[in-house]
């Protein structure tokens, strides 16, 4: 691979057409002599979860950018001053089409599927489009065979990676987890339900209302309520063993789990009982429920670099760079994954537009820049993980003082 910048004319592959993978290509559409070629396998998009992006994503000062209560002084000890002022210049161009749809999706709740086919519909109508769409599941060959000279290939698959464990050296190469740091937290239900009033939850509310649940104790997560006008969305989790998570569908409703779990299923009945005591409003349909362990996780390489590093070689990804983005290059839980991955598309984006940035460097700008995100998805991470874990000996001061650690 040329050490130089990209040519003039540049192909950039992007494999995976979920949020992230479409965003990257409806913010590279716009830039001239460059063409994106996007490779979808589904043919529909039919997730309809709810999902909420973070207000970071479209702060348009870098002090807003670091206003979370969670994270905030984080922000400033990671991120350089200038960096962030670069990350503001950055949304600030954005098309104007795509950052109206993404200041909409920060102020609620919004159907993963409906953010896919938004920016789908937006990259389909653009002209001209400089997009060619490909559906077909591509496999690490296919992707090796398709390169040219010159051409950039990003892989946004999602959390099952296509190419992750393929950005290492060999002899691990290839196999999985080579090139994956993983750290699990826990095991959690995520359950969702619709209220026909309003709804708004804070930590007095989680407190008081699972004062009766000593142990499987629902917790709304952080900004999962939302009232749209007429309904109150919510979203929560309740912690479970890696026994009862081995024992459970990886999706079931709310009938299901008082046949099964009844304990579980009490708790999760007198949370709701409490919000109609206090709102005087009905559930609207049932629970929906999936089990998920939640993940921590990196790719140690999120390009070629490394494989780059040791000078020539014959291994098949090193004639040209290759970028992870989304769930693909950091997995993070409790609702975050989405806006990191747009993050990280919008600095690879940046990237890719200064066309004459030597190739090592552009790699190693987007290495030093998905540590970063990283080192902050970690530390959020934990902390909410830690308060969470505090939150439930609240009434159980021994189990509570053995988890602060204070020295
Ligand atoms: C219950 C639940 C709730 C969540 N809520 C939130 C939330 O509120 N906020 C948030 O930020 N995140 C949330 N997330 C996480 C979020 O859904 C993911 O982080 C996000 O979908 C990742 O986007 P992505 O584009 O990186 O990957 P994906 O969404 O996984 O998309 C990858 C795409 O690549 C395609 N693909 C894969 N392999 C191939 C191949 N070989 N060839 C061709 N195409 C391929 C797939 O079909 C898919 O379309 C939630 C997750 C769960 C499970």
């Amino acid at each position: 691979m040329v050490s130089e910048g990209l040519p003039s004319n540049t192909r950039v592959h992007v494999v995976g057409a979920g949020p992230v993978g479409l965003l990257l290509t409806a913010l590279l559409q716009p830039m001239e002599r460059l063409s994106v070629r996007l490779y979808e396998k589904r043919r529909e998009y039919s997730r309809t979860r709810m999902v909420t992006l973070a207000p970071y994503l479209v702060a348009d000062t870098a002090a807003s950018y670091g206003a979370d209560a969670i994270d905030g002084d984080s922000v400033g000890a990671i991120f350089d001053p200038l960096e962030l002022e670069q990350g503001i210049a950055l949304r600030k161009s954005i098309p104007s089409d795509l950052a109206t749809l993404l200041k909409s999706w920060a102020l609620g709740f919004c159907p993963l599927n409906s953010i896919e086919r938004s920016i789908s519909d937006l990259i389909d109508a653009r002209g001209p489009n400089g997009v060619e769409r490909t559906a077909a599941v591509v496999t690490a060959e296919d992707a090796l065979a398709m390169l040219e000279p010159g051409d950039v290939l990003v892989d946004s698959t999602g959390s099952r990676s296509l190419l992750r464990d393929h950005l290492v050296p060999s002899p691990g190469e290839g196999a999985e987890g080579a090139n994956t740091l993983k750290v699990r937290l826990e095991y959690v239900l995520v359950i969702t339900f619709l209220y026909g009033q309003r709804y708004d939850c804070n930590e007095y509310c989680k407190y008081s209302k699972n004062i009766e649940n000593p142990h499987y104790k629902f917790i709304p997560m952080v900004h999962r309520t939302h009232y749209d006008g007429s309904v109150s969305h919510v979203t929560g989790v309740i912690k479970i063993s890696a026994e009862e998570y081995e024992a459970m569908p990886s999706r079931f409703d709310g009938g299901w789990l008082r046949s099964n779990f009844p304990e579980v299923a009490r708790s999760m009945d007198r949370f709701i009982a409490k919000i109609k005591e206090e709102t005087h409003g009905e559930i609207l349909g049932d629970l929906e429920i999936v089990r998920i362990p939640l993940d921590l996780y990196r790719a140690r390489n999120a390009t070629n670099l490394r494989l780059l590093e040791g000078g020539p070689s014959d291994h098949p990804f090193a004639s040209c760079p290759v970028f992870l983005a989304g769930d693909s290059a950091i997995g993070s839980p409790y609702f975050q994954s989405i806006s990191l991955g747009f993050e990280c598309a919008m600095f690879l984006a940046g990237l890719i537009a200064q066309r004459d940035l030597p190739l090592p460097v552009m790699l190693d700008r987007y290495e030093l820049y998905i540590y970063k995100q990283w080192l902050r998805v970690y530390m959020r991470s934990k902390m909410i993980k830690h308060n969470k874990d505090l939150f439930e000996s609240l009434d159980d001061p021994l189990a509570l003082l053995e988890k602060l650690h204070i020295y």
